[in-house]
């Protein structure tokens, strides 16, 4: 067993450029309106007309002529939404309209329901408008040609409802990225089966195939294979056929069962094969010559998915065309003392909540990387560079930001 690694350590930055400079955005298709949330917009897009496009009425009232000093009004008809008036208000004349409806020609101000007294076709004034009042002019909202949505958007419910607005029901998106899954070990066993002594259930597989499905992927391929080099391979090919993208678990380190580093380098370019980086050192990244990216993860199930948050999900997001790839980092204030590792940057994982003021940052327990629980219900990941003293209570350190808090 060799005792120092062929790979160079290289840093959390240098490795993140090294993954984004391969994962370019793929091919563009265009779906249906109600298909596209969630997706990542293709092209600009582009307000067809003004909107609204003639002035409109924001209140239920009555349209008059602002600074028409009449008594009482000639109340002449009534406009609703979507119904055009028919006649034209003129001095001393009012038409009684709807929230949305299109203001009558003539008129220039509407006047709240609540301040009009109406009785036998007359309407009494009890507030003179200004010019303009309760009116949305042409174009308030949107003006024809605007550009309203940008490639690289991701589409959600406002993104839908401005599609729509503008007649985009044809939407152009980029595709979605595939990935293939694949968990190696003679130690796993299914989850529907109780493990032998010495065997554990494949937990990762799974939580991979969900974050990949997260991070907007479709997994096309996934798999277990043993710590066997034939069926590693064969496992291997497979799965680099069948996606963009090829996540293994496992058998990254320095073991002698660890076969993924010499097999990936067989059938791929190395970009690196270690990271100073905790949990997940030997996190390994290569490309093949047909552009497929492959990840080599490690086992532990903290490291695998952690490295998956910060290193392949970016990836991710990047071949899907999203123009922001990287979590939201934010301040936060430790709420207890916390210890980093002497030498790797570490990301530990912790619930981040809005006190006086603050974000204060409490990490979820014991940081193994084998404790799944460490990252159940965590909402943030905490940047913590390496040192040799505890940081106390109260220090301020940089998070990512998981999920909405
Ligand atoms: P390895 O990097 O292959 O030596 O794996 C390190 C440890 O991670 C193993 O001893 C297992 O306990 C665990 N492990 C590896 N793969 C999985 C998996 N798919 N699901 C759950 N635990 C795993
Ligand atoms: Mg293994």
């Amino acid at each position: 067993m060799p005792r120092v690694s062929a790979y160079p350590m290289v840093r959390v930055d240098e490795a993140l450029e090294a993954i984004l400079a391969h994962a370019q955005p793929l091919g563009h298709e265009t779906i249906g309106l109600t298909q596209a949330r969630g997706r990542i917009l293709a092209k600009n897009v582009l307000a067809d007309d003004d909107l609204p496009g003639m002035p409109r009425s924001s209140v239920d009232g009555y349209a008059v002529i602002a600074g028409d000093d009449a008594a009482d009004f000639d109340v002449l008809e009534e406009v609703t939404a979507g119904r055009l008036a028919h006649t034209q208000v003129s001095p001393g004349t009012a038409v009684r309209i709807m929230t949305g409806g299109t203001l009558p020609r003539g008129a220039d101000a509407v006047v709240m329901v609540e301040e009009v007294d109406e009785t036998n076709g007359r309407a009494i004034l009890q507030h003179r408008p200004r010019r303009g009042e309760n009116v949305h002019p042409p174009g308030m909202d949107l003006t024809r040609g605007q550009h309203v949505l940008s490639a690289g958007m991701r589409i959600g419910a406002a993104e839908v409802g401005l599609l729509a607005t503008v007649g985009c029901a044809q939407v152009p998106v980029f595709r979605r990225p595939t990935v293939a899954v694949l968990a190696t070990g003679d130690e796993l066993v299914e989850p529907d089966q109780t493990p032998p002594p010495g065997s554990v259930r494949d937990s990762n597989r799974y939580a991979l195939m969900a974050a990949a499905e997260d991070a907007g992927a479709r997994v096309t391929w996934h798999g277990h294979a043993l710590d066997d080099e034939a069926a590693l391979e064969r496992a291997m090919r497979q799965g680099l056929d069948a996606a963009d993208v090829l996540l293994t678990s496992g058998g990254v380190s320095m073991g002698t069962r660890d076969l993924i580093k010499p097999l990936l380098d067989k059938m791929a370019t190395i970009h690196f094969g270690r990271v100073s980086f905790k949990p997940g050192k030997p996190l390994t990244f290569a490309t093949t010559a047909d552009g497929t990216l492959a990840f080599g993860l490690p086992g532990f199930p903290v490291s695998s998915l952690v490295t998956f948050e910060v290193f392949v999900r970016p990836a991710l997001l990047k071949l899907g065309g999203a123009a922001n790839v990287m979590r939201p980092r934010v301040e936060v204030v430790l709420g207890h003392e916390i210890r980093p590792d002497p030498v790797r940057p570490e990301y530990q994982r912790a619930t981040v909540t809005w006190e006086d003021h603050h974000f204060v940052a409490r990490t979820t327990g014991l940081q193994s990387s084998s404790r799944l629980l460490s990252i159940v219900g965590a909402n943030a990941l905490l940047e913590l560079s390496p040192g040799d003293n505890p940081l106390p209570k109260g220090t301020m350190v940089q998070a990512l930001l998981l999920a909405n808090l």
